[in-house]
């Protein structure tokens, strides 16, 4: 496919971190959780499933993929409200077994009674899960995936489209988590590299990358654990690999505009002009 007629288009539905919140001093970057569209002209691949997914535009007869880093609830509890809007239709869920429970096992223990009225059974629609694992194509998009460093476990996922290259790691923590918070089966802390090393490896020339800057350098000293990091880390690794830009994503609950708006002006001041909070409803064309 010629590059100049290929669509490669990045939307922000959601990238509030850990709850939504519906406020008037969180209208700018958005109070809904993770969701993010990327499309191609006959693909439309939805990267997490927070209330966020609840914003997606009209997609047309475009192939409708989900891929689900993790399912903490910030990023599928918005999943079974958006089933309805798909009555009928198709949808493929990618997803890792986390925990021993693969993806459909964790979705039906929030799907079911007591917790929601309907199992995804009840869901008059063509639902399909897929492990996500290792390398596969969606369309012409090659999906790449590695573990995320994040207490319970959660996937990171590389997306490759005709020279482009986009990286979602969104739940991930740039320093070794201590072992009681490592996710069941993780391999052992060998001290070789750090995990901001090893994302930065994976990320490697991304033109995008998304990247978990829920808090500020002083928060993480008090969340240390929490699976989550910083702007500062965000700069560090838009410096190991070479990326095109950077999208902070995983807004903390409790930053409200104003605040993100210093932190930006602290990030601007630093020089770093193409490493900015996500804001919902912004288009990215890659
Ligand atoms: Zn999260
Ligand atoms: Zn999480």
């Amino acid at each position: 496919m010629a590059q100049e007629n290929a669509l490669f288009r990045l939307t922000v539905l959601g990238s509030r971190g850990s709850m939504p919140l519906c406020r008037s001093d969180m209208i700018k970057y958005g109070g809904n959780t993770s969701s993010y569209l990327l499309e191609t002209r006959t693909d439309a691949i939805i990267l997490d499933a927070g209330t966020g997914i609840l914003n997606i535009p009209d997609t047309g007869e475009k192939k409708k993929s989900l891929l689900i880093s993790h399912s903490h609830m910030d990023h599928v509890v918005g999943l079974p409200q958006f089933l309805t809007s798909l009555f009928g239709k198709e949808l493929t869920i990618y997803g890792s077994t986390a925990e021993g429970l693969t993806m459909r096992q964790q979705l039906d223990k929030y799907i079911s009674r007591p917790l929601w009225p309907i199992t995804l059974d009840d869901y008059n629609m063509d639902l399909e899960f897929i492990e996500a694992r290792g390398t596969f194509n969606i369309g012409d998009v090659t999906v790449t995936t590695a573990p995320s460093n994040h207490p319970g476990g959660s996937t990171l996922f590389k997306l490759d489209f005709c020279g482009k290259k986009v990286v979602y790691a969104t739940d991930f923590e740039h320093e070794i988590l201590p072992p009681s918070k490592r996710p069941v089966g993780a391999e052992e802390d060998t001290g070789e590299r750090t995990p901001l090393e090893s994302l930065a490896e994976f990320s490697m020339g991304a033109d995008l990358i998304l990247y978990d800057a829920q808090y500020t350098p002083e928060e993480y000293v008090r969340c240390r654990g929490f699976g989550h990091s910083t702007y500062e880390k965000a700069i560090e690794l838009k410096d190991m690999t070479g990326a095109g830009k950077v999208i902070l994503v995983h807004h903390n609950p409790s930053h409200n505009d104003e605040y993100m708006d210093r932190l930006s002006e602290v990030i601007r001041e630093r020089g770093e002009g193409d490493i900015s909070f996500a804001r919902e409803g912004s288009v990215y064309n890659l």
